[in-house]
Formats: structure tokens, sequence, C-alpha cells
């Protein structure tokens, strides 16, 4: 099996700060970690890996200073890491970076399966797993917690995908991209053996022409989304709450809903 994993670079922090002028995320003087949703993406890969075989390859495309999360795959055990920069990347959006990664990933030869984190906790969009998936052509099985089973020999895997009322218990045919819960698993912590190898590896660095990308297709150029602006919204004030016996107060709700017009 060969399997990738998408990792992201973040803020190490929840409250993103954003450049009131270029409407884009202050990503300088903050702690970068990686994205915490694909540690537990990383982790499914390592999971998969050891009861099925293969190799873990992990990717991330971003700015020299993302090495780190990769050395961090590496340190948990995954087998190779490739960063994907080029100053053609910068000031993408989820379309940019979604081809980005998909023409990586057609570089590397491929995958059978290939885990994402459900979203990114800076940008939050959760589209580019989705977005991936299709430019692949593969399908895509979002929001999963847990991966029940892989035919290898059949190429098919079967999860459950985390639903707000249930789970969904989908199959689908390999190759595939899944997108990960924190349900899903507990990370495991790197070992001291491999943080010294992370240590030493020479991390290969991909540039727009090695994944062989259409340049018009990527960065500020290939993203036709436009931040116009972004705000904090008002805080809502506390609803009104009807109290008594239930008979008196549920008529009186009907009554307050219907002059509201939310029911006839
Ligand atoms: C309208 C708009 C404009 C933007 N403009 C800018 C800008 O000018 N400059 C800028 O720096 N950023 C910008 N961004 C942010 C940038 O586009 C996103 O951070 C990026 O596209 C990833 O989207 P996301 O963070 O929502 O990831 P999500 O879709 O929430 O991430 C889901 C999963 O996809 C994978 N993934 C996401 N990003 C990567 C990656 N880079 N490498 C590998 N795997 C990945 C991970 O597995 C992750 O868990 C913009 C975002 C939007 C929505």
């Amino acid at each position: 099996m060969k399997i990738v994993v998408c990792i992201k670079q973040v803020p190490d922090t929840t409250d993103v700060k954003i450049n009131p002028e270029t409407n884009t995320l202050v990503r300088e003087g903050v702690a970068s970690i990686t994205n915490p949703f694909d540690e537990f993406a990383i982790e499914e890969g390592l999971r998969t890996r050891e009861k099925y075989g293969g190799e873990v390859h992990v990717i991330t495309m971003g700015p020299p200073q993302a090495i780190e999360v990769l050395k961090n795959a590496l340190a948990v055990g995954c087998d190779k890491v490739y960063l994907v920069s080029d100053r053609a990347f910068a000031g993408a959006d989820t379309l940019a970076t979604a081809y980005a990664v998909s023409k990586t990933i057609e570089h590397i030869g491929g995958a059978d399966l290939i885990f994402c984190g459900k979203q990114a906790i800076d940008g939050d969009t959760a589209q580019v797993g989705p977005g991936v998936a299709t430019r692949l052509g593969i399908p895509q099985l979002t929001y999963v917690c847990k991966v029940r089973e892989i035919n290898v020999e059949q190429k098919k895997v079967v999860v459950e995908r985390m639903m707000e009322n249930g789970r969904e218990v989908v199959e689908s045919s390999l190759p595939a991209l899944i997108t990960v819960v924190k349900d899903i698993n507990e990370p495991r912590l790197p070992s001291l053996l491999g943080i010294k190898r992370a240590a030493k590896a020479q991390i290969p660095t991909l540039s727009a022409k090695d994944i062989n990308a259409d340049e018009n297709r990527l960065g500020l150029k290939g993203s036709p989304t436009w931040v116009t602006k972004v705000f904090t919204p008002e805080a809502r004030g506390g609803g009104e709450v009807l109290k008594g016996e239930l008979t008196d107060v549920v008529p009186l709700l009907i009554n307050k809903l219907m002059d509201s017009k939310f029911i006839k």
C-alpha cells in the first residue's frame, strides 16, 4: 500500500490574526505547529502501514519553515516526506492549493490511499481534501472516524463517517482520499531514535516546475477567491426564557413563533 498523508503547518493558536489591509493571515511572530487534524491523519497512515504493509509518504505545501512539520512526521515513523515550496505557490486559495497538492501526488507516483485532516485550524474551509480527490478523479470519504477494513487485493476500503446524528458506513474502491476527524485514533509521540533520524534527514523540496504544474493555476494567479472583508460578528444578546407550567408555556411559545412569522 502506498499511503500519502497531506499535512499543513498552521499558527499555534486558533486566535488567527488578519492583516486588515490585505485580508490575509498574519503568520509572522506566531509559532507554528502541524495542523492538529493532520496529526490524526499521520497516525492513521502509520496504523494502515502497520496492518497492511507499504509506505507512508507525507507532503506539505508551504514556505521553507514548513520543513519542521515534515521533521515531526519523520520522527513518528513516516517513510518519506516532501516539501512543496516555490514563490509561485504564494497567496493560494483552496482551489490553487488543491491543484498543487494533487500535482505533487501525481509527481510522486500516486497513492492507494490518501489521508487528510478534516480541516485546517487556520483556513478552516475543509475544502482541500475534497479538492485534491476531485482533481485526481478518485472517491472522497470525508469526516471518517474509523477505517473498518481494507481489502488490498480487491482494492476496497470500508469506513465509518461521523454524521450529526450517527455514523454512516461506506464502502469505496481504492485509490481513495479520506479526511479524518479527531475521534479516529490517538496520535503517538515521536521516539528518541525517530527524532535523531529526523534531525539528520535531508528533506527534498519540490518546485512548481518539478511537479509539472501550470503556473497560471498556482498561487494568487490561480486563486479566483478574494477576501473582501474579515470581521468578528457582534455577540448575540441572550434569548427569552419562558418559565412556568408546560401547558401554559407551549401555547405562549406557539403565539410568539407565529407573531415572529417563524410558523403559520
Ligand atoms: C479566500 C481565501 C484567500 C486566501 N488567501 C491567502 C493568501 O493570500 N495567503 C495565504 O497564505 N493564505 C491564503 N489563504 C489560505 C489558504 O488558501 C489556505 O490556508 C489553504 O488553501 C488551505 O485551506 P484551508 O486552510 O482551509 O485547509 P482545509 O481545506 O481546511 O484543510 C484540509 C486538509 O487539507 C490538507 N491541506 C491543507 N492545506 C495543505 C497544504 N498547504 N499542504 C498539504 N496539505 C494541505 C490537510 O490535510 C488539511 O487537514 C486564503 C484562503 C481563502 C479561503
